[in-house]
Parts: structure tokens; sequence; C-alpha cells
């Protein structure tokens, strides 16, 4: 049974990496008809906060992505207690006493030297009477496991084979000197324990995966399959801006105003070999989904990618499913307004201008020069309901009765009627303002 994981800290927003880490996830547990488990990795309780835990969960929500299960690091220490006690009796947990200065002279030294800035591994020489009078000194241990010294070798779903050297690693810290953990232990115990069969996530953490598959050998678990895809650079190849990079899911969601699915259609088909477009559910996304597509360079992330597909994504979008948003912004204008508006939003939220045009009040724009023309289209207005067809009728017979023809004729109706040089097909907003305010804008009124 498949069982993957998107296993964020709460140190933090979502932006558009790591959600695209949980999109992944997330989709490869769909194809796959398996489990999708959210892990809150907040062992940092320094860092960790309540209200960033609550945002990721909406985000994700907003996103659709839902999670078929779902804890926190912080509720499970017994565990990694366990497991960092397994270790030590095994020998392969060894506490160390440097400090960070030490440390941090020893890797000078080193490089000084022309050679890797490796952990020498010092702290396996001591004896038990030196570690006594190191404690004695007020130190405390951080805690290093021990790497095999063997390449450590898998298939990658993305990068294919994949080897890593452990003798070009320091044993990794497992545990700080205050006892508090790093997530590589906690995440591979948390791994064994809920039965993940797959890990996908970010290029970054390579090189730990390679340590990690030791730790999950070592505490008597079969590492999983792991994929590793490649991050997102900005437009120009550079590192993703910081605005954007930054840019949090939340932010675009409130700020910016894109739609869910305009995200994940993006995040789930840049740097794959399919197109990226425009898909209205995740089960459109699901057929095309193959990791194995992935490039293993980084793609990227372009914004007005996101601001095409949006608009993609709005223009055909049914009235129900916008009424209770429109609403809630006062752009609600009914079907005929929402059918006719929508080809001209890149943002559900630019909506709110057009109704404002609609419903007014309107400041018309007339020249000197057009306001008789302007109350010549007053009385020539059709007779009647207004609807699709009015506007030719009007511009046909306007034509007909003033000669005025092409921009001369059209763009001072326009004016005169929307205050604006801009905006959507004009057949369509006519019959939406109505007669009155037409006839009202046309005289040169506010209305
Ligand atoms: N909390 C880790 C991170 O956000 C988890 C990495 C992982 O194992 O997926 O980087």
């Amino acid at each position: 049974m498949t069982k993957v994981r998107f296993a964020p800290s709460p140190t933090g927003k979502l932006h558009v990496g790591n959600v695209r880490t949980a999109i992944f996830n997330y989709l490869f547990a769909k194809k796959a008809g398996g489990t999708f488990l959210l892990r809150i990795d907040d062992t940092d309780t320094e860092r960790s906060t309540k209200a960033y835990e609550d945002g990721i969960r909406e985000d994700l929500t907003w996103l659709g992505i839902s999670w078929d299960e779902t804890f926190k690091q912080s509720e499970r220490f017994d565990l990694y207690e366990a497991a960092a006690a397994r270790l030590r009796a095994d020998g392969l947990l060894y506490p160390c006493y440097e400090t960070g200065d030490e440390l941090d002279r020893k890797r000078k030294l080193q490089m000084k030297n022309g050679r890797p800035p490796v952990y020498d591994r010092a702290a396996l020489e001591l004896t038990d009477a030196q570690k006594a009078a190191l404690e004695a000194e007020g130190r405390r241990p951080h805690w290093r496991f021990k790497l095999s010294g063997n390449p450590v070798v898998w298939e990658d779903m993305v990068r294919g084979h994949v080897s890593i050297e452990t003798t070009s690693l320091s044993d990794p810290i497992l545990i700080r000197e205050d006892g508090s953990y790093l997530y590589t232990l906690p995440s591979v115990v948390d791994d064994i324990d809920a039965k993940i069969t797959h890990i996908i996530r970010g290029e970054d953490h390579t090189t730990n995966s390679g340590a990690q598959i030791e730790i999950f050998e070592a505490l008597g678990s079969a590492a999983p399959i792991f994929g590793h895809q490649a991050l997102l650079v900005g437009a120009d190849g550079g590192k993703l801006s910081k605005r954007i990079g930054s840019l949090g899911i939340s932010d675009i969601r409130d700020v910016e105003g894109y739609e869910p699915m305009a995200v994940i259609s993006l995040l789930a088909k840049l740097g794959t070999s399919d197109p990226v477009d425009a898909f209205e559910t995740v089960e459109g996304l699901l057929e095309g989904f193959d990791l194995g597509k992935l490039s293993r360079s980084p793609a990227r992330f372009d914004p007005e990618d996101l601001k095409r597909i949006n608009a993609k994504l709005l223009h055909a979008k049914p009235y129900a499913e916008v009424k209770d948003r429109l609403a809630a912004m006062g752009a609600d204008g009914g079907e005929a307004f929402w059918n006719g508006v929508r080809s001209n939003l890149e943002r559900l939220s630019d909506a709110k201008a057009l109704a404002a045009l609609v419903s007014g009040p309107v400041t018309p724009v007339i020249a000197d020069e057009d306001a008789e023309f302007a109350a010549t289209a007053a009385e020539m207005l059709p007779a009647g309901d207004l609807d699709g067809t009015s506007w030719g009728a009007w511009t046909t017979a306007l034509k007909e009765a003033t000669g005025r023809k092409g921009k001369g004729l059209f763009m001072p109706l326009r004016l005169a009627l929307t205050g604006e040089a801009h905006g959507p097909e004009m057949a369509v907003m006519l019959p939406l303002i109505g007669r009155e305010r037409a006839i009202a804008r046309l005289k040169g009124e506010t209305a």
C-alpha cells in the first residue's frame, strides 16, 4: 500500500517551493490509490509556532490538498528517545563535546590544508574519564550518528542512480547539546513507524538521504523509495527572487488573489516534459502525472505563467462556482454580468472594477467635440429591453445618421458609458448598464 508524507516545519509560511513538494506527494498518493500523511516537523520548539502550523493546514485546505492522516513530531519524543537508545546501545550514536567555535576552527584548518571539512571523529577517541572531565567542566554532549564509510546507493524516482560517498560526509548530529532533536532522526523514526513507502522531497535533501538510509538500516528497516525533485529557480534561471521565493501561499491567495488550481496546475507541470496548462481539477492532473517526467535541472518559476493560467481558469468558470466569492467582494452582478465580463479577468478581484462600471456611479468622459454626438446617441438608443444585439443595431444606426465610423464612432460611446478607454466588449456592457444609466451617462451625468 503506497503511503507518502509531506513534512513541513512550522517555522514559516508555505511558499511555492515547499508546496510543490506537497503537490507531488499528493498526486503520487492519489494516482497510486495510496495514503497521504501530513506530518508537522515541530521538534525545533524554539522556532515552531502554532500560527505557522495552522497556516500550513489552511493553505493546503485552500489548495484542495487533503490528508488522510496527520500528526506532529512534538508529541512523539518517546519514540525518538527509544530509537536514540537503540543506536547508542549499538555504538552508532556517540557523544561529542566540541563547541561550535572549536568545530569551526577544525574546519578552517582542514580547508587550509586542502582537506574536506569533514568531522574528524575525535570524540570517538575520548575515554570515559575524559568525558567525565568534560562534563564536570559543564559541557553537555551533542550526539552524532556514526556513518559506515561505505557508499550509499539508490535508484531515485527523479534522479536515477544516486551514490553518496559517506566518507565525504561528517557524521550527522542527531541530538543537540540541549537535548533537542534535529529533524534527521525523528524523520526516519516516523517514516518507519508510519510505514512510509516513498519519500518525495527537494533535491536539497539528497545528501541527507544518504545518511538517513543508513539510519533506516541501523534501526532495522529497509529505506523507502526516494524521489528528489530539482528546485525552482526564477524566470531568468537565477535564484528564485526574494519576492517570489518568499511569496507565501497565503499571499498568493489573499494578496494576489489567484485561484488554487492555477497554483497547482503550474507547480505540478513545471520542470516536466509536459506543457504547462490550466487544469480545473486535481483529478485532471492525475493521468499525466509521473515523477519520471521531471527534469533533473531546476524548473523556472515565472509569475507570468501563474497569471496566464489563472486567467484561463477564470474565463472558463461557470457563474455558480464564483457567485459566493463575487458576492463577498460586492461584485455579484448576476449570471449575465459574469458571462459578459469573465473573459476580461486576470484575477477574480478584477470583477470588482467591472461591477462598479455597470452599477456606477461612473463619471462619463465626453470631449467637447463629442457632446452633440453623445446626445444624438442617447436619443437613438434602441427601444425596448437592451440585449446582446442592441449595441450592433445602435452603432449601425448611429453610423448612418452621423457618418462617424471606426474609432470615432465607438470610442466616444465607450468613454461616455464607462468613463474609460479600455474594458470589456461594449455589446456585453450595454445591456448590463441598462437604459436609464446609459442615457444619463450619455448626457454627461454621473450615474
Ligand atoms: N521538515 C523537513 C523539511 O521541511 C522534512 C524533510 C523531509 O524529510 O521531507 O525540510
